[in-house]
């Protein structure tokens, strides 16, 4: 084993794996082709009696681990939505790690907490949010979702029901369109998920605002009790965006909690372009991004927003002896502005990030990948077989195969359009991921790794032309 002063002879042997790793990283397949149980069957069944050498560990990371690995990295990597990362990042990830701090409260680290403070001013008055709000890290999106309907729930039952119950009759909204992690929310909040109300989408995916009202009606005529909306800003499928001044309105009229989940899209807030997404958000009573995803920081860094604060801490305070400080009061726990109790230094990477880059680089970067884009989405219009049925929105473009005759059934077109994101995906030269919209099967396709370039672009259309060749092969 090491002692601290083995420190500077072996962190080269990992600064230079790091290295070689990110040379390599765009010759690796970008999707994990390994099959189930591979990489289990590779490790020892149980801790080794004797400590073993550090190299044979680190060629084991070669032989068993990297292949075992979809490359979040990647250039082509165009699935989901990315968690990008940086060096910038990198370095702050290993320092954080160094200092080890757990920053459960402002004692166990001010310098963690008032980083914090300053760093969720810094996104929210770049990103013209509204300046009263007040923000906090958390891990995901869907621990701040959480965070956000427990709040609800407690405000709508007269904070009553951390300490008697949840009432069975207490109503959810979102739109069919809007993310998992919100339906999760509210089966662990207890209020059952039988309780959370999908509010159709139009066309564009967004949810219909006159048929929520309609909901909201019947739901308190039939005895139930409004208590939360939940609107995408960017939702997963096709990155469509809910009306928050038309939605905001509603809540106020009847009660509600209205909680914004802006995860991926919200990045493109510091863009003055896109800043017409913030229209209504006053209305808001919390909202959530993640850095974590388009802007630059490792996994995991998520931006929570809350209106009123004093709700949050009234939600999720609980103060047992250990935990009482002298400083209560004149500085932010941020143990009191979530549900975990211990907290790890996520500040540190985003001032790394945010400082490094500036503001006009992280502008001029997600320009880049808007951009790339649009000039895919008119690669796809070009392409006979191949149809634009989402975007560019964003970064964002959903496309998927062509009717071979007019009226063709949709099942095998459905089964055309997986078998050609299969193709792609088994080449490792690039992963998309699908969706569904409308009952067709489309692929969608995201721009938003750190070092993308225009080469990137050009091998995933390369890529997209020769699988569809091979697709029209009988
Ligand atoms: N909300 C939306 C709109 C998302 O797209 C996602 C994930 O992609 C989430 C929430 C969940 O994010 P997280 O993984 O941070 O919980």
């Amino acid at each position: 084993m090491f002692s601290r002063s083995d420190f500077s002879t072996h962190a080269p042997t990992v600064t230079q794996w790091i290295a070689d790793y990110y040379k390599k990283l765009p010759e690796l397949p970008v999707k994990s082709q390994v099959k189930p149980g591979e990489i289990y069957a590779q490790i020892e069944g149980q801790i080794p009696e004797s400590g073993q050498p550090f190299g044979d560990i680190i060629a084991d990371l070669d032989r068993i681990i990297l292949p075992g690995i979809t490359h979040w990295q990647h250039p082509n990597f165009h699935a989901f939505f990315p968690a990008n990362g940086s060096i910038e990042s990198l370095f702050a990830e290993m320092i954080t790690a160094a200092i080890g701090a757990q920053c459960m409260v402002w004692e166990t680290s001010p310098a963690a907490a008032e980083l914090e403070q300053r760093m969720m001013e810094w996104l929210r008055d770049a990103m013209k949010l509204p300046t009263y709000w007040e923000g906090v890290i958390q891990d995901t999106a869907s621990t701040a979702t959480l965070t956000a309907i427990v709040c609800a729930r407690e405000q709508s039952s007269g904070f009553s029901s951390n300490d008697y119950g949840v009432p069975n009759n207490l109503r959810v909204y979102c739109s069919t369109e809007t993310h998992s992690s919100i339906e999760k929310a509210v089966g662990i909040a207890g209020m059952g998920r039988k309780n959370l109300v999908k509010i159709s989408v139009d066309e564009q995916g967004a949810m219909i605002p006159a048929l929520l009202e309609q909901a909201i009606k019947e739901d308190i005529a039939n005895g139930k009790k409004p208590c939360c909306i939940i609107t995408a800003l960017g939702t997963t499928g096709t990155v469509a965006f809910d009306d928050n001044e038309a939605i905001g309105i509603i809540a106020k009229k009847y009660d509600c909690w209205l909680h914004v989940d802006a995860a991926y899209a919200g990045s493109a807030q510091l863009l003055p372009e896109n800043q017409w997404m913030n229209k209504g958000l006053d209305y808001a009573d919390s909202y959530v991004f993640n850095p974590h995803k388009w802007l630059f920081t490792n996994f995991d860094c998520t931006a929570y927003y809350v209106k009123d604060v004093s709700v949050l801490l009234k939600c999720m305070e609980i103060l047992p002896e250990y935990l009482k400080t002298n400083t209560r009061g004149q500085v932010n726990d941020y143990r009191d502005w979530g549900i975990p109790l211990g907290r790890r230094f996520r500040a540190l990477k985003l001032w790394f990030v945010l400082r490094h880059y500036g503001l006009n680089a992280i502008q001029e970067k997600l320009r880049t990948h808007i951009g790339y884009a649009l000039e895919f989405s008119e690669f796809i219009k070009k392409q006979a077989g191949l149809t634009l049925v989402a975007g560019p929105t964003l970064n964002f473009v959903g496309f998927r195969c062509t009717e071979k005759a007019q009226g063709e059934d949709i099942a095998p077109l459905n089964e055309r359009t997986k078998t050609l994101l299969e193709k792609i995906n088994a080449s490792g030269k690039a992963y998309l991921s699908h969706t569904k919209k409308d009952q067709y099967y489309i692929i969608r396709v995201i721009f938003g790794q750190t070092y993308l370039n225009d080469n990137d672009l050009a091998n995933v259309c390369s890529l997209l032309k020769e699988k569809l060749e091979q697709l029209k092969q009988p």
